[in-house]
């Protein structure tokens, strides 16, 4: 009940989004399913349609009576995405779609199609408060955290389209997710780590991805950094690093001042040494700003005998930012620096720059 003189409408409402499917497990699904009344199992039927087969059309799930599909539809699989809007570029190989949430918040995901590989660039949050000043997201600030299902959802609906044949190329599978769309991913940290689980977790209960595949990116929250070490899921850890030392880092990514670069790479090392996977260092070049080559040295001092890759991302042109990408003659110097002392780095292929999809520019407009 509302409380006396409490705004009973109004709009849009943040909240949490309906109980969905996908933000349970396969023993938490059972239980749902029976509380409706039904036989545990056609939890798992019901997932094998989901996750297994890709089928949102309850009509095509003909083991499952259709009473009992309409049952739980209803209860269990809320739509909690709708297309706003969907843009591609890249001759259709590289896909935008603005999603709205069920209370109106906003976020984008971004499918990429390779010749050897589909990466979907997922949110984890709508909008994002760290506050970074050259990335788009942090500049409106947080909306509100995503539920597990509204990330799985993302990945399920590119998965979908790839399946059907709708995108530029034929059918396909996702092989690669990134947590590199809206939001800082181990800011919330619980529905993350379930969407991971539902990733990679085989059928029924989830679409059995390889960890391998999936990168969770973070600005640095060590203590998280730490506990996602434990969980016995090898995901790939990205660090948005962007300055090798603190006094510039404090400015391109303000949570550096909670957590200083030898903190957290020394959390990233311990990530290494858990998961045996190499951590990912992402460094956007920009100009005149962190591409020097002393910077490039004292990167590599940092980064040199690790378990470790470079990530250099020409930095994304973002509305109103008086930043811009290096010259390409600074960027090479700066991959030669870090190639001299032995320390892997790849420049990164900014897909999606035209259509505001690339790093660093997910907005979310309608417009
Ligand atoms: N919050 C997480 C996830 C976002 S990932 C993180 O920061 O890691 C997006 C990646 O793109 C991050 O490495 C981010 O620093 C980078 N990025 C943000 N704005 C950018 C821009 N304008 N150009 C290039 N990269 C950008």
């Amino acid at each position: 009940m509302p409380e006396p003189g409490e705004l009973v409408f109004a709009s849009p409402r943040r909240g949490k989004p309906p109980r969905h499917l996908m933000d349970l497990d396969p023993a938490a699904r059972r239980e749902a399913v029976v509380a409706l009344g039904l036989p545990g199992f056609r939890a798992d039927q019901v997932s094998r349609q989901w996750l297994g087969r890709l089928s949102d059309d309850p009509a095509d799930w003909s083991d499952v009576p259709a009473e009992a599909r309409t049952t739980i539809v209803e209860a269990l699989l809320p739509t909690l995405l709708t297309p706003v809007r969907a843009i591609d570029c890249d001759s259709g190989t590289t896909v935008k779609t603005v999603w709205r949430l069920h209370d109106g918040a906003l976020v984008e995901s971004v499918l990429m199609r390779y010749p050897e590989r589909v990466t979907m660039c997922i949110s984890s949050q709508a909008g994002c408060g760290m506050n970074c000043p050259f990335c788009a997201t942090g500049q409106a600030g947080l909306t509100r955290n995503l539920s597990t299902a509204e990330i799985v959802e993302q990945v399920l609906a590119g998965a979908r389209s790839l399946a059907r044949g709708e995108i530029a190329g034929g059918p396909g599978r996702i092989s690669n997710v990134v947590f590199m769309g809206m939001g800082e991913p181990l800011a919330n940290y619980q529905a993350v780590v379930g969407a991971v689980r539902r990733l990679i977790e085989p059928a029924p209960s989830g679409l059995g991805m390889s960890a391998r595949g999936i990168t969770v990116s973070t600005v640095g929250l060590v203590p998280r950094i730490r506990e996602l070490a434990t969980e016995g899921i090898p995901v790939t850890l990205a660090v948005s690093l962007h300055a090798p030392d603190d006094e510039l880092r404090d400015t391109l990514v303000p949570v550096n001042t909670r957590w200083k670069v030898a903190e957290v790479l020394d959390a990233a090392w311990a990530y290494a040494d858990a998961t045996h996977r190499r951590v990912s260092i992402e460094y956007a070049l920009i100009k005149d700003v962190n591409d020097q080559a002393w910077r490039a040295d004292l990167l590599a001092d940092l980064l040199v005998g690790h378990l470790v890759h470079v990530n250099l991302i020409p930095l994304n042109p973002t509305p109103g930012s008086k930043w811009t990408a290096s010259r390409p003659e600074d960027e090479r110097a700066f991959v030669r620096a870090l190639e001299r002392r032995g320390v892997p780095v790849t420049v990164r292929d900014t897909r999606g720059r035209e259509i505001d999809g690339a790093c660093g520019q997910l907005a979310a407009t309608t417009s």
